[in-house]
């Protein structure tokens, strides 16, 4: 049986809060049945941009993506549950917009790779990584929910 616990790092990015997507997003996320671990808004500068995102340092998207994710303030949130991180990038949907499916967040609502309005951690590794660059653990608040069984097969 898959562990309930594992978490992963979503970020609802600068766009989703400019275009007031933040509780449309939550809630396709919410709606899953995943749970939420911990929640802030945050504005975050280039230096902490440039650690989130080390894998890419390299590419050649990487100057505007660190523009574009320190532009404004995200919503970074942990999120609880089974296979969350599989979870989470499936109902986020492909990287390109124009590769998501209907149905997905970025297949609903993004059109452009560079404004594609969430971030999820893309395994178990990273997710402890970026999880503990943005939150304390002090923040993340562990807790079962009544309706959990009624998601989860106990
Ligand atoms: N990105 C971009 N141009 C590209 C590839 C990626 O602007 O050609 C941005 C995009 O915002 C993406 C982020 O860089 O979400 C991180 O890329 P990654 O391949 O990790 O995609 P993700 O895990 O977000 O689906
Ligand atoms: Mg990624």
């Amino acid at each position: 049986m898959a562990d309930n616990k594992e978490r992963t790092l979503v970020l609802l990015k600068p766009d989703a809060v400019q275009r007031g997507l933040v509780g449309t997003i939550i809630g396709r996320l919410e709606g899953r049945g995943l749970l939420i671990a911990a929640m802030k808004l945050i504005h975050m500068d280039k230096a902490m941009a440039s650690r989130h995102y080390e894998a890419h340092v390299e590419r050649p998207f990487f100057p505007g993506l660190v523009d574009f994710i320190t532009s404004g303030p995200l919503v970074a949130m942990v999120l609880q549950g089974p296979n969350v991180v599989e979870m989470v990038r499936n109902t986020m949907g492909a990287t390109n917009p124009l590769q998501s499916s209907p149905g997905t967040i970025r297949g609903d609502l993004a059109t452009d790779i560079g404004r594609n309005l969430v971030h999820g951690s893309d395994s178990l590794e990273a997710a402890q990584r970026e999880i503990a660059l943005f939150f304390e653990e002090s923040e993340i608040v562990d807790y079962s929910r009544s309706v959990d069984p009624w998601v989860i097969e106990q």
